[in-house]
């Protein structure tokens, strides 16, 4: 039987660009594998070890499921831009982590053994001194690091840079969930200017972050629109002043109405798959205001191109999170986390071990069934 080694590089070589695995110690960790549609088998691989002066191992506690990893789940769609999802797909579809400092390297100053943290794998693995590091764009590193093979595992290693710790009063849960508040704070900061009327299309999970940065960020009032009435209870409790259903006839000229009859300074749209929801966005916000696409979307997407231009629209397509200014954008997430600017904990609904991540999976896909509302689901490895 081949080795997991050589299945990465076989299978998928893609993986190697970022997360090619530690170097194995002798011991053996447990991981979910995807080996086709729906089709996830527990295996035996390589525990990681620190290879770098600024190394850390993580013992994952807690990784947040993301709608992205559904895609892949289901056999749709493509990991990256021209990247087929590839099978056997290593764990490495889950990114969102939160987990117990276990071993550092030497060089390690700002955490512990034993510190619960988030992990950004992004920021962790740039390199810090490229062009876009330079600017604190470290999700556009050209020279990232690698990391361990990363995602539905019990072990990876990761970089000092990347780490946040958590205070005592966060969940290692809550803490999984900083990776995706930290992607809505991303889009939402790079538009708002404080006093902005913001509408955020979509009550997800991405939708609630995004309402509840924008308060945080000093929007005057937020709209939101919702699918499932759980989700506008919730995006009530994120601070959305006004609540609307997506889907409801006349629902353009409602939010237009209660952005002052203009439309919002800011649309933030985070639909995606086959919504058009770029449209619907473009429809509503005010001449000279903005979108900003967090959905990740299942198509190309048509947009009224004139009616953009005669708005003058600006356009801000978001790719996961960085630092702008002074702080990261997971900084800010924890932040809001930690000073209860949304209701976090009753976010979390749904947890599963390693051994149930397919009923996780499953449960992902209905989410409006269950007295229980799955918003955020976790898997505890
Ligand atoms: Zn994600
Ligand atoms: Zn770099």
């Amino acid at each position: 039987m081949e080795s997991a080694a050589e299945r990465d590089q076989s299978q998928a070589p893609w993986l190697a660009h970022f997360m090619r695995r530690g170097v194995p110690g002798g011991e053996t960790m447990r991981i979910a594998t995807l080996y086709g549609p729906r089709d996830f088998r527990l295996e035996e691989w390589d525990k990681p070890q620190i290879t770098a002066d600024d190394g850390v191992l993580v013992r994952l506690r807690a990784v947040a499921l993301c709608g992205t990893n559904i895609h892949y789940w289901e056999g749709f769609g493509q990991i990256g831009p021209g990247i087929p999802v590839a099978y056997p797909l290593p764990g490495g579809f889950g990114h969102e982590f939160a987990g117990k400092v276990v071993a550092v390297g030497p060089r390690v100053t700002r955490v512990q053994v034993g510190d619960r943290v988030a992990l950004d794998p992004s920021e962790g693995s740039a390199c810090g001194s490229c062009f876009y590091c330079a600017m604190g764009k470290t999700n556009h590193c050209e020279q990232p690091r690698h990391s361990s093979l990363f995602g539905f595992v019990e072990y990876m290693t990761s970089y000092e840079r990347g780490l946040y710790k958590l205070p005592d009063h966060v969940s290692t849960d809550e803490g999984s969930m900083l990776s995706a508040i930290a992607c809505s704070v991303h889009g939402v900061r790079r538009a708002l200017t404080p006093g902005d009327t913001v509408a955020v299309l979509g009550s997800g999970r991405l939708g609630l972050f995004a309402v509840a940065a924008a308060k945080h960020l000093g929007a005057s009032k937020v709209i939101a629109t919702y699918k499932y009435d759980f989700q506008a209870q919730m995006a009530e409790a994120c601070g959305a002043d006004v609540v609307l259903r997506g889907t409801e006839a006349g629902v353009e000229e409602k939010i237009r109405e209660q952005a002052g009859g203009r439309g919002p300074d800011v649309v933030v749209e985070t639909v995606g798959g086959w919504a058009n929801t770029i449209q619907q966005a473009t429809d509503v916000v005010r001449n000279y205001g903005t979108v900003v696409v967090l959905g990740t979307f299942n198509d190309k997407v048509p947009v009224d191109t004139w009616q953009a231009m005669y708005k003058d629209v600006a356009y801000v397509f978001s790719y996961i999170n960085c630092r702008q200014g002074s702080r990261t954008d997971l900084d800010l997430a924890l932040e809001m986390v930690a000073k209860g600017k949304l209701p976090s904990k009753e976010m979390v609904s749904h947890r599963f071990p390693l051994e149930e991540i397919q009923a996780a999976f499953e449960l992902m896909t209905r989410k409006d069934a269950g007295p229980q509302k799955a918003m955020q689901v976790v898997i505890n490895p």
